[in-house]
């Protein structure tokens, strides 16, 4: 039996159920089995997760700053209020239930203020001197360097200490709560990835691996990872 990965998704202007199929694929790579959870009420979160072995947070846009007690500023982007409810209260639930969670761009941000932490609503306008965090080269090119936390869990996956990956954001990680800790930076000091050190995996990424993966391994890693730790959930 291999463990089912939920991979959390959006619904677009025609009411279409959206995900990028590089997620599945990587889960699919690392070997567990992607299901696309929809869009559902926050109240069926507990539910849900109770069928799953992982989660994984996708990206998208931007979270709803009212939930870390902010006002929007001018350069939020667009934000989906039913999916970040949803979203929050799967992952809450996740971080109560001992599920594994693997939160990428967006999903590292949903996981940070579900666990009580703040964002950058606007990198750009908010921080002064940083880099250009919203590539336009391909999605799969390594666009910046990121500096690993030597001895996390992060560093131990990856086997490396430093690495380039892809930026497509404009919000990051500001205020890490208790329960996470930073593990990764971009060289202007933002935050590119965070664990719990006292969960069995719960990890965010600001980067988008899955459309760096099939280039090169070390992008599967993260992937490989939540599948190891869902095994652990699957009925012996
Ligand atoms: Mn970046």
């Amino acid at each position: 039996m291999l463990p089912l990965i939920g991979i959390t998704s959006s619904v677009d202007e025609e009411k279409r159920i959206r995900v990028p199929a590089g997620y599945a694929a990587a889960v699919e790579a690392a070997g567990g089995i992607p299901v696309v959870l929809p869009v559902l009420k926050p109240e069926r979160a507990p539910e849900v997760l109770s069928h799953l072995h992982g989660l994984l947070l996708s990206g998208g846009v931007d979270v709803d700053p009212s939930y870390y007690g902010e006002d929007p500023l001018p350069g939020l982007g667009r934000i989906t209020p039913e999916r970040d409810a949803f979203e929050l209260a799967l992952t809450r639930r996740a971080l109560e239930a001992g599920v594994p969670v693997l939160g990428i761009c967006r999903g590292v941000q949903v996981l940070n203020v579900a666990a009580g932490g703040t964002l950058y609503q606007d990198l750009a306008s908010q921080r002064e001197r940083v880099l250009k965090h919203s590539q336009e080269a391909p999605r799969w090119h390594e666009s910046h360097t990121v500096r690993v936390e030597p001895g996390s869990r992060l560093a131990a996956i990856l086997g490396v200490t430093e690495a380039r990956v892809n930026s497509f954001h404009h919000q990051a990680v500001r205020e890490v709560p208790s329960g996470l800790r930073a593990v990764a930076w971009a060289p202007d000091g933002v935050i590119e990835a965070v664990e719990a050190p006292d969960h069995r995996f719960v990890m965010g990424l600001q980067w988008h691996p899955e459309e760096m993966w099939r280039r090169d391994r070390l992008h599967l890693k993260p992937f490989a990872a939540l599948v190891e730790a869902a095994h652990s959930l699957l009925p012996r």
